[in-house]
C-alpha cells in the first residue's frame, strides 16, 4: 500500500492566483500534483488545504473516491467554493499518482481515448465590429473552427456613456451604464456582420455574461437564431436557470451554462430535462476529476456535451485534468482556450500544446505534467500577491449591479 505522507502547496503566478497541490507519498519520488486555484481568494484555499491535510495524511492512495467522499464530509457543511477546489487539488494529484503507478496517462485509467485531440474554441474580441471581424479572422487562419465573439469585455455591447445614459442626477461615479436593449441591438448585428463577412464556415459563440434581465434573456436567445451559433454561453445567471425552459420553448439557438456551478442541484436538473446543451463547470471547481467524469457520464446518457470552462485566469494543470476527462468521455464537446505567457508554460515540463485549435497531451503515465517548483517560487511577486483581487462591477444607469 502507497501512503500519502504530506500536502504540499505550491502558489506561484506574477499576481499569486494560482495554487497548485503536491500530494507526497512513502514511495521515493512518488507524488500527484493538483489545480486548486483562485484568482480572488487563493489565500483561503491554501488555508483551507492545509486545514483538511492531517485528515488524509496516512491514507493509501490507491482510494481515490473514498477520500474524495471523506474530505466532502468532512466539515459538514459542503458544496462550496472553497471545499470544491481543496478538493480538486487533491483529487487529481491522486489521479496524478495512480497514472504513475499504474504506468499509464490518467485518460487510460478513464477508459482510454475516444479521439485523437481536445478541440478548443478561441476568444476574439474586438471594441468595434471590424476590430472583431479582423480577430476572427486570425483565428480562423490559425486554425480554429469555433471563436467566440465579444464585443469588447463582459457585457461590452450593452454599455451606454455616462453622457447618453440618462441616469439620475446624483448618479454613481461609472463611467458607463449597461443597457439590456444595447445589449440586444448590437449582438445580433454583430452576428449578422460577422456571418455576412466570413459566411457559414467558422462556428460561432458568445458569453453573455449573464447581464441581462431573464425576459430580455429569452429575446437575445431567439434573436441569435438566424446566425445559428455554436453556443449561446452564460445567458442567465445561475440564480435564473428556471428561465431556461422558457427558452427551450422560444428558440433552438444551443446554450453552454455552469462555470459558476459548485453543487450539483444546480446543474443536475438542466442535464436530466435537457435544457442546455454544454456543460461549463470549471474542473477544479466542481471537485476534481472525479465529479467530473461522473458529470461527463451523465450527460452522454442525455445527449448534452462538456464544454469545461478554462479562459483567462485558469492554469495549465486545470486545463490538463480535464484533457484527461475530455479524451475519454464521449460527451465532448469543446474546451475553452487559455492564455499563458511563455515564462508561465515553462513551469510545467510536459503541458498541453495549443496548436491551431486542438489540445495536445501527451502519453505519459499520470496527468503527464510536472510543476518546477523553484521557477514558480521565481515567477511570484511578492507585492503583486500580497493584493487582493475583485471582479469589475458593471452597473445599470442607476448604479445598480450587474451580475457578472
Ligand atoms: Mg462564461
Amino acid at each position: 500500500m502507497t501512503k500519502i505522507t504530506g500536502i504540499e502547496t505550491i502558489r506561484t503566478r506574477a499576481n499569486g492566483t494560482w495554487l497548485f497541490v503536491k500530494v507526497l507519498t512513502d514511495q521515493p519520488g512518488l507524488y500527484g500534483i493538483g489545480s486548486a486555484s483562485d484568482h480572488y481568494r487563493c489565500k483561503v484555499i491554501e488555508t483551507a488545504i492545509e486545514t483538511i491535510a492531517p485528515l488524509i495524511i496516512g491514507r493509501d492512495v490507491s482510494r481515490i473516491e473514498d477520500i474524495w467522499q471523506s474530505i466532502y464530509t468532512s466539515g459538514y457543511w459542503r458544496n462550496d467554493a472553497t471545499l470544491n477546489t481543496v478538493q480538486a487539488g487533491i483529487d487529481m494529484a491522486l489521479w496524478d499518482i495512480k497514472g504513475k503507478e499504474a504506468g499509464m496517462p490518467v485518460y487510460q485509467l478513464l477508459g482510454g481515448k475516444t479521439r485523437s485531440a481536445v478541440a478548443a474554441y478561441a476568444h476574439a474580441q474586438g471594441d468595434s465590429i471590424t476590430e472583431l471581424e479582423d480577430d476572427v479572422r486570425r483565428y480562423w487562419e490559425e486554425g480554429y473552427t469555433v471563436i467566440r465573439c465579444q464585443l469588447g469585455n463582459y457585457g461590452g455591447g450593452g454599455f451606454l456613456d455616462r453622457a447618453n445614459a440618462r441616469g439620475p442626477k446624483n448618479h454613481w461615479p461609472q463611467d458607463k451604464a449597461f443597457d439590456d436593449d444595447a445589449y440586444l441591438q448590437a449582438i445580433p448585428e454583430m452576428f449578422a456582420h460577422l456571418r455576412e463577412k466570413l459566411g457559414w464556415g467558422p462556428k460561432f459563440t458568445h458569453d453573455v455574461h449573464e447581464h441581462l434581465a431573464p425576459h430580455n434573456a429569452v429575446q437575445l436567445a431567439k434573436l441569435l437564431e438566424p446566425y445559428r451559433l455554436y453556443f449561446l454561453e452564460d445567458l442567465l445567471s445561475p440564480e435564473q436557470v428556471q428561465w431556461y425552459r422558457l427558452v427551450r420553448q422560444q428558440c433552438a439557438t444551443p446554450q453552454a451554462m455552469g462555470e459558476l456551478f459548485i453543487n450539483p442541484h444546480e446543474y443536475l436538473p438542466l442535464i436530466t430535462e435537457r435544457l442546455i446543451d454544454f456543460v461549463r463547470i470549471r474542473i477544479s471547481k466542481g471537485g476534481g476529476i472525479t465529479p467530473a467524469r461522473k458529470v461527463a457520464t451523465l450527460c452522454e446518457w442525455f445527449g448534452v456535451q462538456t464544454a469545461w470552462q478554462e479562459g483567462g485566469d485558469n492554469d495549465p494543470v486545470n486545463q490538463m485534468a480535464a484533457m484527461h476527462v475530455d479524451l475519454a468521455s464521449t460527451a465532448f464537446g469543446i474546451q475553452e482556450e487559455n492564455h499563458f505567457t511563455p515564462e508561465e508554460y515553462e513551469l510545467f515540463p510536459g503541458h498541453a500544446i495549443l496548436d491551431g485549435g486542438y489540445l495536445y497531451g501527451n502519453d505519459q503515465p499520470g496527468l503527464g505534467l510536472d510543476i518546477d517548483v523553484a521557477k514558480a517560487n521565481a515567477l511570484l511577486d511578492p507585492d503583486k500577491a500580497s493584493k487582493s483581487y475583485f471582479m469589475a462591477e458593471d452597473r445599470r444607469r442607476d448604479g445598480a449591479i450587474v451580475r457578472p
